[in-house]
């Protein structure tokens, strides 16, 4: 670089810092990060694996110490074990915009896609058997999709008789019909951070008299969802990415109020029983979300998981987009400060509306580029085949250290010519 040139380029990162210092002052989220486990390491990994919350190490030891080392069994009752999963489906509920008594927490996410979609074919067919003489019998599924919701959507239509039609989500509307069963949809892309119009894909879906599913894994915790308020009729997610759960922490699994006394779950247990200790041979199903349920709760994870989300009090998810987007824009305007034109391609869309949290850059040597980040302190992920991805946690990520995580990558990509 010529003088004038390093000259620039360090009045440039001056300035950025200084953007930053502005920015983080008047942030009223941050406070939150003081309520995490963390340390100098820039953080951008927490749409894979949510940072510890200070609180849970405490709590999880008076569970295991306690509850489990003393009270042993009573714990079940005294405790409030039995109820966990839907008490603490109400405290996620107003996360993701759902009045309370609809969600269930347990199981896998992988296992909940498989009950929210057999279930919602199910659910089609009782309502609408499509046109004359036909069965409902198709599934449509997000073509794009985390590679899990793919394998069950796929055996989830083997078992209902359906065909599956994997279909681009801007190609839903078109592909939508009275054959129509139901629709398995993302609502933030987890590659590359695109986030779809959720209200206008489930109106669509239902005028075509189908059911919709969502997954939101990549949203629950970053942006309002509004499931209510958009008759989302069933819907997943993880609480190990922005809930913080903690890894492998129990998904959760929303029916909607007005679908809870048909909905016929492929997977019944005797935890989802009306009657789960009168031991019958014979399945009658609960009322409510505990329909969801299938067996014993996994009260360890689960109740880290109820730990973590006290890191919600006094948060509003508005404030948490708010700041999502400014560390996204803030991002992006660094990369774009930082990193020459043309060394990475940003495939994460630009406009708010289609944008989550996190964002993703491609480039031929991602893996080796995202190693190397690493192991200077900046830490994102990287996912075939080629992308770079950065996942933004308003409740713990500053300014500061997005500026310092574009001026590292900017560096590492300077001595990796592609
Ligand atoms: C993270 C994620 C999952 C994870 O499923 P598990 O059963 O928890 O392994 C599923 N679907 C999507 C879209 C995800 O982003």
């Amino acid at each position: 670089m010529s003088e004038p040139a390093e000259k620039a380029a360090k009045a440039a990162k001056a300035a950025k810092a200084e953007k930053a210092q502005k920015l983080d002052a008047s942030d009223e989220l941050a406070g939150k990060r003081a309520e995490f486990v963390l340390d100098d390491v820039v953080y951008l990994d927490g749409n894979s694996l949510g940072a510890l919350p200070a609180a849970v190490p405490g709590q999880v030891e008076d569970v295991v110490r306690r509850q489990w080392g003393e009270l042993r069994i009573r714990s079940w009752t005294e405790g409030g074990w039995w109820t966990a999963p839907e008490r603490i489906g109400d405290r996620i509920a107003p996360l993701v915009g759902a009045a309370a008594g609809q969600i269930v927490v347990g199981d896998s996410t992988s296992v909940n896609v498989f009950k929210a979609l057999v279930g919602a074919v199910r659910l089609a067919r009782l309502t609408d058997r499509g046109g004359p003489g036909r069965e409902r019998d198709e599934i449509v599924v997000d073509a794009t999709t985390f590679p899990t919701d793919g394998y069950l959507a796929a055996s989830a239509a083997r078992m209902t008789g359906c065909t599956l039609r994997p279909v681009a989500p801007s190609d839903v509307p078109g592909a939508l019909g009275e054959r129509t069963a139901a629709v398995l949809l993302n609502h933030v892309d987890y590659r590359t951070g695109r986030l779809h119009d959720l209200p206008s894909l489930t109106a669509a879906v239902h005028a075509a008299g189908a059911l919709v599913v969502w997954d939101l894994c990549h949203s629950a915790g970053a942006l309002p969802v509004g499931l209510d308020e958009h008759g989302v009729d069933l819907a997943v997610g993880c609480t190990y990415k922005y809930l913080n759960g903690g890894p492998g922490s129990p998904a959760f699994l929303y029916v909607r109020a007005g679908l809870q006394d048909r909905f016929d779950s492929p997977l019944p247990g005797w935890n989802s029983h009306a009657e789960p200790f009168g031991m019958r041979a014979d399945y009658a199903p609960a009322e409510g979300a505990v329909r969801g349920r299938v067996g014993t709760p996994d009260i360890l994870s689960m109740l880290a998981l109820e730990a973590a989300l006290g890191v919600w009090d006094g948060v509003s998810v508005d404030a948490v987009r708010a700041k999502s987007l400014a560390l996204t824009d803030f991002f992006l305007e660094c990369v774009g400060e930082y990193v020459p034109e043309g060394r990475v391609e940003c495939v994460t869309p630009r406009a708010h509306a289609e944008r989550g949290s996190q964002i993703a850059l491609r480039c031929p040597d991602a893996g080796e580029v995202m190693r190397r980040l690493i192991e200077r302190g900046v830490v994102g992920d990287f996912r075939q085949p080629d992308v770079l991805r950065f996942g933004f946690t308003p409740l713990y990520v500053g300014f500061a250290e997005v500026e310092r995580a574009a001026r590292v990558l900017a560096e590492t990509l300077a001595e990796t010519p592609a």
